[in-house]
């Protein structure tokens, strides 16, 4: 989704709200997988500083992701600020990050993606209670135990008697 900035840019003191719908593609990050199905919700409003414009918004949608420990597909619900400083390429930049453009016109996906991925957390879980899947045998264990936790305890036990025998 572009954005105009013609109107802002001419009026210095000035504010521009938005509000319109930003579709992501699918993203893997940091080996994350992020799919969206809907667009984002973005509201809140473009600054006029003088130097520099900054934006102020707020978007709010949900995502799909995997279960950090069973792996199951989630579908998670989040709301995150979107903020940047908004620079045109070639002006003075100064010590802070910003958001570089040409011309007229910023590319509101990019900066809706880039504070989406600064706000995602690497882990996602289906329930905090979540048991996740046998490191053994890969069973899902919210359905059910598996028979490897018997085996491992009668190894534990082995060791235990073995230790005895020596004393
Ligand atoms: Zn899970
Ligand atoms: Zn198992």
């Amino acid at each position: 989704m572009l954005i105009d900035l013609t109107l802002i840019q001419k009026n210095e003191g000035g504010s521009l709200p938005i509000s319109c719908e930003v579709a992501l593609s699918g993203q893997t990050y940091f080996g994350q997988e992020y799919q969206f199905e809907t667009p984002f919700e973005v509201s809140g409003k473009i600054l006029n500083f003088g130097s520099e414009l900054e934006l102020k918004a707020k978007a709010k949608g949900e995502f799909r992701t995997f279960c950090d420990r069973c792996l199951k597909e989630i579908r998670v619900a989040c709301e995150f600020p979107v903020e940047e400083r908004l620079v045109r390429a070639g002006a003075e930049i100064g010590e802070e990050e910003a958001y570089l453009y040409e011309g007229h016109e910023i590319d509101l996906d990019d900066i809706v993606l880039k504070n989406f991925l600064l706000n995602a957390s690497s882990k996602y879980l289906c329930s905090p209670e979540c048991k996740g899947l046998c490191p053994n045998c890969g069973k899902d264990l919210n359905e059910g135990a598996c028979n490897c936790s018997d085996e491992k305890m009668d190894s534990r036990f082995a060791i235990l008697s073995e230790w005895k025998k020596e004393d």
